[in-house]
């Protein structure tokens, strides 16, 4: 079986950062990353982009080729397109890569597994013609192709950034129907002097409005009762402002309110996780290096809270630099150091999220679904199932497998476990920490007999 000083799960900021300053500091890297190319979410294929598509996509996007370039160090194997699928005593990877198996043992891993597009389930998102404006994004970035014809809907400085791309790739979404009130601008303005320090970011915010509204993208703003019509097809989006009933007809919705920590792998090995009520979503339990209750594995990036791509590149090297002083690579001075300039810039590149976070919550009307909404797409199972399995007895999400099976699809609950989660805590009247998440357990990813048959464990030497 290889064998390595240290496996980062994730090639995005966080772990593209880390592997560069781990192998600085001597360290054998493994990278495992299910994409064909590092970047990570943001950074996704920034390798491949051609001038149009850099202009398309803005100068945040280009930066990550630092990242990608610094890859490129003796000490660090990327393997692309590697599926982590099971971790075991803290050391262990299993993973496929073209169809074959295979494990390696690292002395410490890294979870970079980044985040996740918060579910937002309303009537008609399962829909064809109906996807998350990540994914609509994915495409722009993969492939140059922009969706037409399309509303963006939900909240968050991600939306801004989408429209603002769609307009410079020349197909500008119809509209906007946004669900952050005045009341949570409001809320938000108790942080507004902290945020001031991340001011970069806030002035990012506004460009972006600038941009739209010189584009002529209509914004429509405090939005609730949001759903999407259409027979076969998505064909219009339907929402109330104030006293006004709108439709507005389109071949392709964009949904996004927010990105969550992608947990998956951490629970798989029972980390502890609490509830973040600012953020709305579970975090996992790590100390300010990333350090976990199982004492081998460390999490960096937006896997542990989401903070942005610049402070997951922080925390990657932070998360490194304490590996490389756990095995014996760094003095505890020299660790001291080099890490009090980076903690510095981290609490700077997080001082504006309190404000962000607060100006765009998720949207009430995902978080507290109509009965007959779907919420495991996977097994079709619905916001009023799952309350009545809640009437039924039923406490946690784990219990509701064995009632109607949500989260035992494809996605292993990806997708569903926040909503299954929020909606049987509003049903119990029991706190988010009381109900608990999902129990999850490998196979991570959907693996096939034959990928497991061809495991051959000497095959992953070298
Ligand atoms: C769809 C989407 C689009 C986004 N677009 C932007 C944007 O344009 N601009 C912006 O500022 N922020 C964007 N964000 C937020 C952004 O992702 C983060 O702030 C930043 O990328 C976090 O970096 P990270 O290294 O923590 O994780 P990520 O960049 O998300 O990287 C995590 C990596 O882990 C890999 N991974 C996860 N699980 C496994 C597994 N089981 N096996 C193998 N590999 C695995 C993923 O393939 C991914 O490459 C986006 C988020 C999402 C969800």
């Amino acid at each position: 079986m290889r064998k390595v000083d240290l496996i980062v799960i994730g090639a995005g900021p966080a772990g593209m950062s880390a592997a560069r300053r781990a192998a600085q500091q001597g360290l054998d890297v493994l990278i495992l990353d299910e994409q064909p190319a590092a970047g990570g979410q943001i950074y996704r294929n920034v390798g491949q982009a051609n001038a149009k598509r850099s202009e398309i996509l803005g100068k945040d996007f280009i930066h990550g080729q630092t990242l990608t370039k610094g890859l490129d160090h003796a000490n660090i194997r990327h393997l692309k397109g590697a599926v982590v699928w099971q971790i075991e005593e803290g050391t262990r990877v299993s993973y496929t890569q073209n169809g074959i198996g295979a494990i390696v043992e690292g002395q410490r891993i890294l979870l970079a597994t980044g985040a996740l597009e918060r579910p937002m389930p309303v009537p008609g998102w399962t829909l064809p013609g109906v996807m998350t404006a990540g994914a609509a994004q994915i495409l722009l970035k993969q492939s140059g192709i922009a969706c037409q014809n399309a509303v963006l809907v939900g909240s968050g400085p991600l939306l801004y950034l989408i429209a603002t791309q769609m307009v410079r790739a020349g197909v500008p979404p119809l509209a906007i129907v946004e669900t952050q009130t005045k009341a949570d601008l409001a809320k938000s303005m108790r942080h507004l002097v902290g945020a001031l320090r991340g001011w970069s970011y806030l002035l990012k915010g506004l460009h972006m409005l600038w941009e739209l509204r010189r584009a002529g993208i209509v914004r429509h703003v405090a939005a609730t009762d949001v759903a999407i019509e259409g027979d076969q097809r998505a064909q219009a989006v339907v929402f109330i402002t104030g006293k006004t009933a709108h439709r507005i007809e389109c071949d392709t919705v964009l949904m996004h309110h927010g990105v969550v920590p992608n947990t998956q792998a951490a629970r798989s090995i029972d980390i502890p996780h609490q509830w973040d009520a600012a953020q709305s979503c579970f975090v996992p339990d790590c100390d300010a290096a990333g350090r976990t209750a199982v004492s081998t594995v460390f999490i960096a990036g937006d896997g542990a809270g989401i903070g942005g791509a610049k402070a997951a590149a922080l925390m990657g090297e932070i998360a490194a630099l304490e590996i490389a002083h756990d095995l014996e690579r760094l003095t505890k001075t020299d660790r001291d150091a080099a890490t009090q300039d980076l903690h510095k810039l981290l609490a700077t590149e997080r001082s504006a999220r309190p404000f962000i976070d607060a100006a765009y919550p998720p949207y009430a009307g995902a978080i507290a679904p109509a009965d007959e909404t779907i919420i495991c797409r996977c097994e079709e199972v619905t916001a009023g199932d799952i309350r009545r399995f809640a009437g039924l007895g039923c406490l946690g999400p784990n219990q509701t497998k064995a009632f109607g099976r949500p989260g035992m699809g494809p996605c292993q609950g990806r997708y569903c476990g926040l909503s299954v989660s929020q909606i049987l805590s509003a049903t119990n009247d029991m706190s988010l920490d009381d109900t608990g998440y999902y129990r999850i357990r490998p196979p991570l990813k959907p693996v096939t007999l034959g990928e497991l048959a061809s495991m051959d464990v000497s095959a992953s030497e070298g």
